[in-house]
């Protein structure tokens, strides 16, 4: 197998597929990854899923290691700012820990019947109490990978795909080619034999991975997949990324992403141990650069960095969209490579994941089973776009402000998907639920669309709690539990930075 592109969608590829077959021709497969010395990955994407901790964890490697040499910290949902009025007191949380009994019981009809002036978020979860007070979300005796209150990451995406890198190559056996793919050696039937590169001649394999980033060298360039764009829904296509400092080496480290609305976009926080990454999103058809640029510098000094520490930002322009197809022939792509949407509810290394264990699960064993394989493949990819367009959008139909075109733009219901126009409607009488995501593997669960749809302040006519009276009664004391679980956790558990510092030093217990 080849591999083209050497940032996070190369590295984790490589990484899930080397743990799970050997990377040895010998007894498993061979994985080359060619990486070009001319073109460097993008370097951002610090926001995870909490999917990342199983699959670091199945390539063998250390947490403890992880977090120290990516410069990672703990993440435990996102913290929504001025997204539904813009006004001081308007924020809601989108946590990992689901609400209480979800999937059994219905606490969304019991918040909707008894706690309505409460946030659902803090009647239905104790986590956006643990992100509020800046706790951590596991104990220093904890185990790597295991959780107290459910978890991803925030890392430095340039430390992790070195990171990855050389544990892939050291430990793993991934073969390592530095060089620039110039072309492609086409096969008789059409396949794609080999890659012609600057140094090394012809790369050849069975099965090739684009993971060129946004270039789509193989599956764009090569086979003239297009670019489905979607920028008709989601309206931003240019981000302004920094790093701002820390006040000082003890400043709480956050331990969610906190997400500001703007006039026209949003503001990304997130926390690392020595920095944080705050970064610009927005309609370049809605707002000038100079004005996003101003916006986000002013962002930074009020919440307490300094704009002239900051340096420069990286402005990074895309075309909100997907390849038309993901998997052509022997050729299957990954990462930016089989497109990008705005990093909003961090989708993007969660799809990378996902793409690689697929890849992993249905590795062809001979040529006609790679067609199968792409059918599936093509099939289960096109329904998560789709998902993740529609929950992506959900958070600006939602949105009350009026304050620019930008989110008056957003509301304009050609804009909205049609399948989320239903959902909407039948949401009116009952809660999100399982029978709305059917996918085992659903990026986005009806219990994060519960978080937002009633974060956001949409109140339903009527919801019906499925089970009756008794199913009311175990609802509340479900939600008893869960506020005994949050006080007992807050007590117990030690502040965000704290554990990152011990976790530097002295490592987490190993598993
Ligand atoms: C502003 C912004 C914020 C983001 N935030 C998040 C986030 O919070 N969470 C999240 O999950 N995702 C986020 N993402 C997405 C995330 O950054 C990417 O999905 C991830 O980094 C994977 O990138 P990649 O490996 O596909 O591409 P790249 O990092 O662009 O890597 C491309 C690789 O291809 C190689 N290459 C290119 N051309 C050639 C050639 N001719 N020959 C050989 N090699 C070649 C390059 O050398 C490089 O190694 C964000 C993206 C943006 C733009």
């Amino acid at each position: 197998m080849v591999i083209v592109g050497g940032g996070s969608a190369g590295w984790l590829t490589a990484g899930v597929l080397a743990a799970a077959h050997g990377a040895n021709p010998a007894t498993g497969i061979g994985i080359t990854l060619v990486e070009s010395p001319d073109v460097m990955p993008i370097g951002v994407g610090e926001g995870t899923w909490p999917s990342m901790r199983d699959t670091l964890r199945k390539m063998g490697l250390s947490e403890s290691e992880f977090i120290t040499r990516c410069d990672a910290s703990f993440k435990q949902g996102s913290r929504f700012a001025r997204w539904v009025t813009g006004a001081d007191d308007d924020y809601y949380y989108h946590p990992f820990v689901a609400p209480a009994g979800f999937g059994q019981v219905d606490v969304a009809a019991l918040w909707h019947a008894r706690y309505r002036d409460r946030r659902f978020a803090d009647v239905a979860s104790y986590q956006p109490q643990l992100c509020e007070l800046g706790r951590a979300p596991k104990q220093p005796a904890t185990p790597e990978f295991a959780a107290v209150a459910n978890y991803a990451y925030h890392l430095d995406a340039g430390k992790f795909g070195q990171y990855l890198q050389r544990f892939c190559t050291g430990q793993l056996g991934v073969r390592h080619v530095l060089d620039h793919v110039q072309g492609v050696s086409p096969a008789g039937n059409g396949d794609i034999a080999a890659v012609r590169t600057a140094e090394h001649g012809l790369v050849a394999g069975d099965l090739f991975v684009d993971c060129t980033g946004s270039a789509a060298l193989l599956l764009g360039q090569h086979y003239k997949i297009p670019l489905v764009s979607r920028r008709d829904t989601l309206f931003c296509d240019t981000a302004l990324a920094l790093q701002v400092p820390y006040a000082s080496d003890d400043s709480p480290i956050a331990s969610h992403t906190v997400s500001t609305a703007q006039t026209a976009g949003w503001i990304w926080d997130i926390g690392l141990p020595t920095r944080r990454g705050v970064g610009h999103v927005y309609s370049s058809r809605h707002t000038t650069d100079e004005t996003a640029e101003q916006v986000l510098r002013t962002y930074v000094e009020a919440t307490g960095g300094s704009p002239d520490h900051a340096g420069t930002p990286r402005r990074i322009a895309f075309d909100p969209g997907h390849r038309a197809t993901f998997w052509h022939r022997n050729c299957v792509a990954v990462g930016l490579a089989a497109g990008f949407l705005e990093p909003l509810e961090a989708s993007a290394l969660a799809l990378i994941e996902l793409s690689a264990a697929m890849i992993s699960d249905d590795l062809p064993a001979t040529r006609e089973l790679m067609d199968v394989a792409a059918r599936r493949f093509n099939e289960r990819f096109r329904y998560r776009w789709e998902r993740i367009i529609e929950f992506l959008k959900l958070h600006y139909l939602l949105s009350r402000r009026s304050d620019s075109g930008f989110w008056i733009d957003n509301r304009r219901e050609d804009t909205v998907p049609a399948r989320l126009l239903e959902l909407m409607e039948l949401w009116r009488y009952r809660a999100p639920s399982r029978r709305d995501f059917y996918e085992i593997e659903e990026i986005f669960p009806a219990a994060s669309y519960q978080y937002v749809l009633y974060g956001m302040g949409f109140r339903p006519e009527a919801l019906a709690c499925n089970g009756g009276p008794d199913d009311q009664a175990r609802a509340e004391g479900l939600v008893r539990e869960s506020a005994a679980l949050g006080r007992k956790y807050l007590a117990g558990l030690p502040a965000h930075r704290a554990l990152i510092d011990h976790v530097r030093s002295r490592g987490l217990p190993a598993i």
